[in-house]
């Protein structure tokens, strides 16, 4: 059975995710920007945490970690490479490393670049990814403290994902996103498409998430850095998606 979900916006532009499972009572928090959005929603739910998963040490991302945990008594996971950065990780992984989170296996994909020690989360069973601040919709994040070659052998891993997984990105980027976008693939179909359809969503106040990869294979720049035509706007040869990528995230930072 398909998890209950809970897309919670958080400070400006953030979002928590909440995961139920009705059977066992299990409930996921992905990321804990601030506490009093994520107890509400709890609240109204009836829902009490079992175990919050960080996605990497940034402030916007683990603000409310402290107060959940110590409402909930849950378990907090996250990146061993940033353990030193993270206050209250009970345990630590790493890439490649497997665990259960009630009912759902979860499987760690280390996607450094936006962070040194970033993480994103997928599990299988559930049909679902957090990305956290590597991948967003139309977009990723921007490279802090990895190289943006690290950071597209991050996005590369995350778009091998089965097609159908539903993404979950730790910001609501999308409408600025898509106006990159479009400025370097104008012509692509399935792009100006997720563009209206994002602006109405915007208009009417929704988000924009979940994705899924298929969506991103199909319309997202930086997952395309292997399309000759996006090696071409760049002024690239193609053939080098890892050079292509990195003058795009060149060009959007500058944008
Ligand atoms: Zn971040």
């Amino acid at each position: 059975m398909p998890p209950d979900v809970d897309l919670i916006p958080c400070l400006a532009d953030n979002y928590a995710v909440l995961l139920h499972d009705p059977a066992s009572g299990a409930t996921l928090l992905v990321d804990a920007p601030e506490e009093a959005p994520i107890a509400a929603a709890l609240d109204r739910r009836g829902w009490t945490l079992t175990h919050i998963l960080i996605t990497h040490h940034h402030g916007d991302h683990v603000g409310g970690l402290k107060a959940l945990k110590a409402r909930s008594g849950a378990t907090v996971i996250g990146p061993a490479a940033e353990a030193s950065r993270i206050d209250g990780l009970d345990r630590t992984v790493a890439d490649g490393d497997r665990f259960d989170a009630g009912p759902w296996p979860v499987q760690v994909i280390a996607t450094p670049g936006h962070t040194l020690g970033h993480v994103a989360y997928h599990l299988p069973t559930a049909g679902v990814a957090f990305t956290g601040d590597t991948l967003f919709s139309l977009g990723c994040g921007r490279v802090f403290e990895g190289t943006l070659e690290a950071m597209w052998g991050s996005l590369d891993r995350l778009r091998a994902l089965p097609q159908e997984t539903v993404v979950y990105c730790g910001h609501e980027y999308t409408a600025s996103n898509a106006r990159f976008a479009l400025s370097v693939d104008p012509a692509n179909e399935a792009l100006r498409a997720r563009a209206a359809e994002v602006e109405a969503l915007r208009a009417a106040g929704r988000p924009t998430l979940p994705t899924t990869i298929a969506a991103e294979l199909a319309a997202n720049p930086f997952l395309r850095a292997d399309d000759p035509a996006l090696a071409a706007v760049v002024g690239l040869p193609p053939g080098d998606p890892a050079a292509v990528f990195a003058a795009l995230r060149r060009r959007k930072d500058a944008a």
